[in-house]
């Protein structure tokens, strides 16, 4: 193994601190592209952009493929609905499913009866972004059906009367009905179209970052396009093509954020929105000759839980993160583990990692993380007694200060025997000589 050097650097300044992670979030477009990042929105936009261009240019189907409208959509969507059930996902499975069963009853109820092909579109085009509308407005609480989740049964509900409908409804009352300018179809009716609209503004409300997390998560970009899908292709359900083109696309989309998701939650810590320790053991076997290894680990970080409580811990954590997400030098930050973070620069030796993490280290401790008082009101009455008083005093946030230590260790082609395993464990016990040699320092 590599013969650590006994050097360690405490070169922070308070001049020239970095702009705290607030203000690297700011900035009009530049915050949009980091809130949305491309892996997320890039994969339904191309599958509706996909269907969008195969409905305007693609040639029919040959009447021998014509099973394919039917197949595509209805295979699409009970994947999706499969899948969004499996995983537990309230919100995927509430639109997944009843977007299944509102295609199939267009499907089943096809054909030279006009009265019930037109019901059933309608009741599809008004039902399932309603029912969307109500996932998007209620918490996310799973499938299962629990307590809290109970209106899902209102899907098999919608099912029966509209089936009623179709089947009994033709009568001059029904016709009246399915004609007046609200409902009347196709394309979409006002009533749907309105209920798209808000349906469409509610995913887009549910996405939006806010709070701690800073990205829309996959899931919510999907279920947003899955919308619109959606929307295109009751707007042009008179024509078969185009139709089952758009809800393949849709039963696609929410089939990929589901899937997506999944594979967000495995790889990405929620709290820090760092990779995860399970990103950095896949990275650790594609590294490349040469590379640098870091492990940080915060100060004193249990004194910040026990005296102001978890939830600044977790601020604490977040603010560390956000720093060591722009770290320079092409290194690559991932959450170890509780208040420990690893570094990896591929390609580089400790030599030219240092500056990039020094630069780090300075930021950190030159930040004033504010903090909110630490005692909790009992009721509001306490609350607008606690926030007057913190007023009065101008003492409302507390300042608070941060330091990490980190340790640097690396391998070059030479050193053939130090697996990525053991530069880990080389940067560990530089760690543990940067925290005996009084922390807030790199050591090697
Ligand atoms: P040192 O300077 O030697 O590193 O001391 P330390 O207090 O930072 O280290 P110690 O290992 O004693 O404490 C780490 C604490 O981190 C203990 C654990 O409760 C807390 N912790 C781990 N994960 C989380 C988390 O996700 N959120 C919060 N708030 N605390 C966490
Ligand atoms: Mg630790
Ligand atoms: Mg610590």
């Amino acid at each position: 193994m590599r013969r650590p050097r006994a050097s360690s650097s405490n070169r922070g300044s308070r001049a020239g601190a970095a702009p705290p992670p607030e203000a690297i979030e700011a900035g009009g477009l530049r915050a949009l592209r980091r809130a949305l990042p491309d892996e997320v929105i890039l994969p339904p936009l191309a599958l509706l952009l996909v269907a969008a261009l195969c409905a305007a240019y693609a040639p029919s189907l040959p009447a021998s493929l014509a099973g394919l409208q039917v197949l595509g959509p209805g295979l699409a969507l009970a994947l999706a609905s499969a899948v969004a059930m499996w995983f537990n996902r309230g919100r995927a499975a509430v639109l997944a499913v009843s977007l299944l069963l509102g295609w199939a009853g267009v499907e089943l109820a096809r054909g030279p009866a006009g009265f019930s092909a037109l019901a059933a579109y309608t009741a599809m085009a008004v039902l399932v972004p309603l029912n969307a509308l109500a996932a998007f407005a209620l918490p996310e609480r799973g499938v299962r059906f629990r307590r809290d989740n109970r209106w899902m049964a209102v899907v098999p509900v919608e099912l029966v009367l509209a089936t009623w409908f179709a089947a009994a409804g033709s009568g001059r009352r029904g016709y009246a009905l399915l004609e007046h300018w609200a409902l009347r179809s196709p394309p979409t009716p006002l009533v749907g179209r309105i209920a798209f609209a808000a349906a469409f503004v509610a995913a887009v409300w549910r996405a939006w970052p806010r709070g701690a997390r800073t990205h829309v998560r996959p899931l919510d970009a999907g279920l947003a396009c899955a919308v619109v899908g959606l929307f295109l292709a009751c707007e042009w359900a008179s024509s078969p093509g185009i139709w089952a083109l758009f809800l393949s696309a849709t039963g696609l989309v929410l089939l990929l954020a589901v899937m997506q998701e999944s594979h967000r939650l495995a790889f990405r810590d929620e709290l820090t929105g760092l990779p995860s320790r399970r990103a950095l053991e896949e990275r650790l076997h594609a590294l490349g000759a040469a590379y640098a290894v870091a492990m940080v680990d915060v100060d004193h970080f249990k004194k910040f839980n026990d005296t102001h409580g978890h939830d600044v811990g977790d601020q604490v954590l977040r603010l560390v993160a956000a720093r060591l997400a722009t770290v320079g030098g092409g290194g690559r930050a991932f959450r170890y583990g509780g208040e420990e973070f690893c570094v990896l620069f591929d390609g580089l030796q400790t030599e030219d990692a240092l500056p990039h993490l020094e630069a780090i280290r300075a930021s950190i401790e030159t930040y004033r993380m504010a903090v909110r008082a630490q005692t909790r009101p009992q009721d509001a009455r306490q609350g607008a007694q606690q926030r007057a008083a913190d007023e009065a005093q101008g003492a409302a946030q507390k300042l608070l200060s941060v330091t990490v230590s980190i340790g640097l260790a690396h391998k070059v082609a030479e050193d053939g025997y130090l697996t990525p395993y053991e530069a880990i464990k080389a940067a560990d016990q530089a760690l543990y000589r940067a925290k005996s040699a009084g922390r807030n320092r790199i050591s090697e």
